[in-house]
């Protein structure tokens, strides 16, 4: 039987677990693998993908995927299985009580003076961002690893000048599956950290352990931060970390990181273990009883013969052998084995898999679970129920309901559109407004005074203050929208809309997971580019760059509304809603023609764990605005303001650097001239459209404020008639991304792909725009 014809309800065991390949390795890693429990609790709404419970937690998969997986049905209730309710009477350690455990001491500390690296890893979801933030407050650093966009946070943690922590992206293991993980797994092996903080999500232990187990392989100092402890122990449960201690060979941490509690003593030990250089005790797992010790033998047979070349290649040998065993490309490039040792190799673990009964790499898999098993069985006591599970299941029948999903999701993104471009956003606009008018009233009245030169009061007022002005109203709807996008990320409903949302981009060639750039696209483009690298396929993430841009982001916002209000003010909801619709509309047309032929072939498959909900952190959502903020307010102080002035330079004196009196005889004029006849089929052959069009290209906020420094005075409906102001929307809806987005994509995909994107959307946007203009005309 396959894990496709099991009921909802019902228990089985997995017997063995089919496919190949990263994924396979990927299911083995999450915990799918021979032996394990399993239960379907839900289908999809469109009945494709289904959630799973594992180990304790919900996995989603595809029913392609869930017909790979033999079962049979698991034997009747186990009482031994089942939640003990015996306490064990072990007293709980409270939070930031435990982690005593230091095999030195004390000995020869690091020089003094020596950079304490450490890297925080752990799963996604596991409270890597609130632990971060808590550990460096706002002492942070965003930028890129080394020639990759993959965000790379660093901080310096408060209270120790001498350290720094970089954040890493939540993996599940150190298996290579997408291209996240390969940046972590590379920064914990070449970047050599001084010391590992894993966090680990306790009420999800046995999963998360997995991770643990491999990166106590790396032999680097570690200490291990057991989160969400207040749920745990809220709900009656408990973990023996004295115990847990001793088993692991490494600190453990009970922490909260959200109620900021044990995170002091977490640092304590974390300095500590690396200022001593305190390596794991254990990194030997395998027990020479189990299973008649064939993965054992396996493993040290392996561990002695490739320990010299592991030596060479530096990495750490326990380590190298395991991921030989799994078959890891990677690993074995890195080892330079001759073609004999590798034969050796193949030997030895093909006798392992014969005496073992399980391939290699669900023997190596099966062995680390069975350890964690032992683990916890010996420390945790789980509790009865979990009162924020029952909380998520209750939450989840509604929200991922069969016939309320997709309403449901509608609903919400139309109140957060509503309450960000209606209530909260406008208002705080309209204010802001008011007062950038007031200090540029001020200040007019202020050079006037003080007689300054006219080229100058004119630099100042016309061109800085009104085009950053126009533009710095708008920081407000900005971090409202990306406010409530971080609250649905954070929460965890988020990964439900990947969830559900699965079958129907299916249909047009994505992955369920591709709606998550989608929505950030909303916001802004270039974050919605970089989130694509959670995305494990390839051709997925290509095909998800491509569409993002069609995606309104808030920088189009201005134009909208200034054109909108212009032109059409009775019908403003309207317009503006259809101009987001038409931009989806839009990537659906397109993504539909690119599966018929730039991409062929099926998405990627839909492996994805569910969290519970949870309360988003105050701190991570302030956090996160403040540097949505400040990178916007730069923008404006850079770009735009350099974008501003070099427009109004352009329009305020001729080829020979004189003065104009009419903006007409400029040299932006000269210069726009060219693009010209190009836009006036579309109806926007006036020059300064075509200027405030490009200098749209820098940044699209100054479309509006170069119109502004243009029109001065002048009523822009002179310029335009109500159906070239629609093909006018049409066309900046469409037309390249700003020069931002583009270097993102550049990053992603490199520049050829870059100039692509600029010219064919450049061309979709003028024919979109003209098929506008031609159908308006009609009326
Ligand atoms: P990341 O995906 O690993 O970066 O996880 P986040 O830091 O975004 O946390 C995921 C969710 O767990 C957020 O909603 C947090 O507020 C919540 N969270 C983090 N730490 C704790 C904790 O110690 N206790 C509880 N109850 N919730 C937490
Ligand atoms: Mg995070």
């Amino acid at each position: 039987m396959t894990l496709r014809e099991l009921q909802i309800g019902n228990r089985a065991i997995i017997t063995s677990v089919g496919g190949d390949g990263a994924l396979r390795q990927h299911f083995l890693d999450m915990g799918v693998l021979p032996g394990a429990l399993v239960q379907i609790t839900k289908y999809a709404p469109m009945g494709d993908p289904v959630e799973i419970l594992i180990h304790g937690y919900k996995l989603t998969l595809r029913l392609s995927e869930a017909e790979k997986i033999e079962v049979e049905p698991a034997p009747d209730e186990d009482p031994s299985e089942a939640p003990s309710s015996k306490s064990k009477n072990t007293p709980h350690p409270g939070l930031g009580e435990g982690g005593k455990f230091h095999p030195k001491g004390s000995g020869d500390p690091l020089p003094s003076g020596t950079k304490i690296t450490f890297a925080l890893v752990g799963n996604q979801n596991s409270g890597k961002t609130t632990l971060f933030n808590q550990l460096t407050g706002s002492n942070q650093h965003v930028g890129n690893f080394p020639g990759v966009t993959v965000d790379r946070k660093d901080g310096q943690i408060k209270g120790h000048p001498e350290t720094s922590v970089t954040d890493l992206p939540g993996i599940y293991s150190m298996s290579p599956y997408s291209s996240e993980e390969i940046v972590s797994r590379n920064f914990v092996l070449n970047d050599k950290p001084r010391g590992i903080i894993n966090i680990v999500d306790a009420t999800n232990i046995e999963r998360n352990l997995y991770l643990t187990m491999q990166l106590l392989e790396m032999d680097t100092p570690m200490v291990v931060a057991l989160n969400m402890m207040d749920e745990v122990s809220a709900n009656g449960g408990t973990v023996d970390i004295n115990e847990m201690e001793s088993m692991l060979g490494v600190p453990v941490v009970p922490i909260s990181a959200s109620k900021n509690k044990g995170v002091d003593e977490l640092i304590d030990h974390a300095v500590h273990v690396a200022s001593f250089q305190e390596r794991p005790l254990r990194q030997d797992f395998c027990d020479e009883t189990d299973n008649g010790g064939a993965v054992h033998r396996c493993l040290h047979a392996i561990s002695l013969f490739v320990e010299d070349h592991a030596k060479t290649a530096g990495l750490p040998v326990r380590f190298a052998a395991s991921k030989l065993i799994e078959g890891d490309e990677l690993v074995k490039e890195q080892l330079a084995l001759d073609a004999n040792e590798m034969e050796t190799i193949e030997h030895i673990v093909l006798q392992m898999e014969k005496e073992r009964g399980l391939d290699r790499s669900a023997a190596i898999a099966e062995m680390r679970y069975s350890f964690i098993h032992k683990v916890c069985t010996a420390t945790v006591t789980k509790p009865a129920e979990s009162r924020e599970r029952a909380r998520s299941e209750k939450i989840d029948r509604i929200l991922t309901g069969k016939f309320t999903a997709i309403p449901i999701f509608i609903l919400i993104m139309g109140l957060v559109f509503w309450l960000t471009f209606n209530v909260i956003g406008a208002g705080l606009q309209t204010l802001l407004e008011k007062l950038i008018d007031l200090l540029t009233g001020a200040l007019d009245v202020a050079l006037t005074n003080a007689d300054v030169n006219v080229i100058l009061h004119d630099l100042i007022i016309k061109g800085i203050c009104q085009g950053v002005g126009s533009v710095l109203s708008f920081l407000p709807i900005i971090v409202t929208l990306f406010f409530f996008l971080s609250i649905l990320e954070d929460s965890g409903y988020i990964a439900r809309v990947a969830f559900f949302m699965d079958k129907l981009l299916r249909k047009l060639g994505l992955s369920g997971r591709s709606i998550v750039p989608m929505l950030i696209g909303f916001g802004c483009t270039v974050p919605a580019v970089m989130s694509t690298r959670t995305l494990p396929s390839e051709r997925d993430r290509k095909m998800t760059i491509l569409l993002t841009p069609f995606m309104s982001c808030t920088a189009k916002l201005p134009i909208y509304a200034f054109f909108v209000d212009a032109f059409f003010p009775k019908y403003k909801a309207l317009i503006m809603i259809g101009l987001y619709v038409l931009g989806i509309v839009t990537a659906i047309i397109v993504a539909a023609v690119f599966k018929g032929t730039l991409f062929k072939g099926e998405a990627a498959p839909f492996v994805m764990e569910l969290p519970v909900y949870r309360m988003p952190g105050a701190k991570n959502v302030a956090l996160l605005l403040w540097d949505k903020a400040k990178d916007f307010l730069q923008r404006a102080f850079s770009i735009i303001l350099i974008a501003t002035i070099v427009v109004w330079a352009l329009q305020s004196f001729d080829l020979q650097f004189n003065l104009v009196a009419d903006s007409k005889d400029s040299i932006l004029a000269f210069i726009s001239g060219g693009l010209v006849p190009l836009l006036r089929p579309i109806g926007l052959g006036d020059w300064r459209i075509a200027t405030s069009l490009i200098s749209g290209f820098m940044a699209k906020e100054s479309v509006v404020s170069t119109l502004g420094v243009l029109f001065e005075g002048e009523q822009i409906t002179s310029a335009l008639s109500s159906a070239t102001a629609a093909s006018l929307l049409v066309f900046s809806l469409i037309y390249t991304p700003c020069v931002a987005a583009i270097a993102s994509v550049k990053r992603e995909l490199g520049g050829k792909w870059a100039v692509t994107v600029v010219i064919w959307q450049c061309v979709l946007a003028w024919i979109a725009a003209l098929i506008t203009r031609l159908i308006l005309m009609l009326f």
